[in-house]
């Protein structure tokens, strides 16, 4: 598909964002003037890029998917990466998405025109305006490497989990690994036995739980595939289940020591070790930073060919990884799985609003949004996947739905009422956040004694939602076009 001059809604990135919105636009409307713009090859988003071995969902897949898109296809409750990756692809192709893509085309800047209410956007494939700006680049795209002194005079080879190195062939080589999050937890048993050894750099012990992952019969499948009830009813029964969790890490977080120790007797019985044991051994509250799935992970660090190292990575001398302490291990390859730049997504450089201040700028490092979606002092843009709407315990499919409805509405209200551009009030985003803040107080992701990706630069957390996922929904449910400024293109007679 080529890029045209002038485009309805603009949205920027394929991912379960992008393709959920614009799904939504046009089963409403077929015919609705929707491009997507894609920076990658295909459409996909984290699911295309994250290849690395043993790249599966944290989040049982029967929640993890579109509610207007099921699938019988899933081979595990915990899909695996290809399949996931797969369906994105396919409900695409279903629902027409797929033909309003242009791939290989970024968004390199978009600029507020007041006068003609229009955004003004570059592409590395040609400008073009926009009434409506959607930013759907996910929050967990850009990967983050840090800053290790040494790092440009290493030799071997260097890649960050996000973007696996297939060419390379890990067989036989002694490799250091820098992160112990989901990403880490999961590729890491995959890797080791096949290599001379790996060393794992920990900065902080994360809890770990088993996941209760196993196969589909044949018969559970065909019963999901004839019965669409039964689906329903399995998803609704995971939703329910996750919502009592949240409500642990949110409201009564008195009954996380519980969790604690399931958490610890998955560590004794998969640890032999004493010593490692207490290295693995979180000193905050369970749920303060993500609660890592696995049924290998523990037991994969007290293998002989791999070493846990609990201080940070400190420099890189030569071909030499050296800790904290100062000891130094030669190695052929370093892996990244330091994870992404949440707070800090760089399309808020992109993006340039009224007063002629980029999103980033009005950030400074601490984003907020009204309902995650909308910000004040940028008309016609909405976000998905915006400040605080992040989860810690459930599935981020409902809440992308939950934010494509609501655009969807704005964009058929803008139609119907002739609307030249809305714009939340500074007032209502101010005290939106005031609420989020005050809700997320004694949650545990603030209370919890951990420092995590959930709070920014500033200590805020302005990435998670505070409380149950259907309240998100509802306050979504449709347009409150009376807390938006409105300018209109012509006269309404209502
Ligand atoms: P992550 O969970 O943010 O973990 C990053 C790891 O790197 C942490 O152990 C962190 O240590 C460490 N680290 C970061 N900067 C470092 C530095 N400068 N020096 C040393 N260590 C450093 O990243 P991720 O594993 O890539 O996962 C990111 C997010 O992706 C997850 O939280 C999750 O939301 C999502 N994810 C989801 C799935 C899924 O199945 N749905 C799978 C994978 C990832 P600290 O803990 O000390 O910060």
């Amino acid at each position: 598909m080529k890029l045209s001059e002038h485009v309805e809604t603009l949205v920027v990135g394929a991912g379960f964002a992008g393709i959920g919105l614009v799904a939504r636009l046009l089963r409403d409307d077929p015919a609705a003037d929707v491009v997507i713009v894609e920076r990658g090859s295909d459409v996909g988003g984290t699911w295309r890029d994250n290849t690395y071995p043993g790249c599966a969902c944290d989040v049982p897949t029967s929640l993890y998917s579109f509610s207007f898109a099921p699938s019988t296809a899933w081979s595990h409750t915990f899909a695996r990466q290809p399949e996931i990756y797969a369906y994105l692809r396919k409900v695409a192709d279903e629902t027409g998405v797929a033909d309003r893509v242009v791939t290989d085309c970024e968004l390199v800047e978009a600029r507020w025109d007041e006068a003609e209410t229009v955004w003004r956007l570059k592409t590395s494939r040609g400008s073009l305006t926009a009434t409506v700006l959607v930013a759907a680049t996910g929050a967990l795209s850009t990967p983050s490497i840090p800053n290790i002194p040494g790092l440009d005079g290493f030799d071997g080879t260097v890649f960050h989990s996000a973007t696996w190195n297939h060419e390379h062939d890990l067989s036989g080589e002694r490799v250091a690994v820098i992160g112990t999050g989901a990403s880490a937890v999961q590729f890491v048993p995959e890797i080791a036995g096949a290599t001379e050894h790996v060393t794992v750099f920990q900065r902080t012990p994360a809890w770990v739980i088993p996941r209760l992952d196993r196969a589909f019969s044949n018969l559970e499948k065909a019963v999901l595939r004839r019965i669409p009830l039964a689906q329903k009813l399995r998803r609704g029964a995971v939703y329910t289940l996750r919502e009592m969790l949240g409500s642990m890490f949110s409201h009564v977080t008195s009954l996380l020591p519980l969790f604690e120790v399931l958490a610890k007797t998955h560590l004794r019985r998969q640890v032999r070790d004493p010593q490692l044991r207490r290295k693995l051994t979180p000193d905050f509250r369970i749920g303060c930073k993500r609660v890592l799935l696995s049924n290998d992970w523990l037991k994969t660090l007290d293998r002989d060919d791999v070493t846990l190292v609990d201080s940070r990575l400190e420099s890189i001398d030569g071909n030499s990884v050296v800790d904290g302490d100062g000891n130094t291990r030669e190695v052929d390859t370093i892996i990244f799985a330091t994870g992404f730049t949440p707070t800090e997504p760089p399309i808020s450089h992109a993006i340039t609003g009224l007063d002629g201040r980029t999103l980033a700028d009005h950030w400074d490092g601490s984003p907020a949004a009204y309902k995650g979606t909308s910000v004040a002092g940028f008309p016609n843009l909405f976000l998905m996947y915006g400040p605080n709407t992040n989860l810690g315990h459930s599935s981020i499919v409902y809440m992308l739905e939950s934010q494509a409805a609501y655009i969807a509405g704005a964009i058929e209200l803008m139609r119907r009422r002739d609307v030249a551009s809305f714009e939340i009030t500074r007032i209502m985003q101010d005290r939106y956040n005031e609420k989020i803040q005050h809700a997320l107080q004694p949650t545990v992701w603030n209370t919890g004694g951990c420092s995590s990706w959930y709070l920014d630069s500033h200590g805020r957390n302005s990435s998670l939602w505070p409380t149950f996922t259907f309240e998100f929904r509802s306050k979504l449910a449709s347009f409150d076009s009376d807390h938006y400024v409105t300018r209109r293109s012509a006269p309404v007679s209502e």
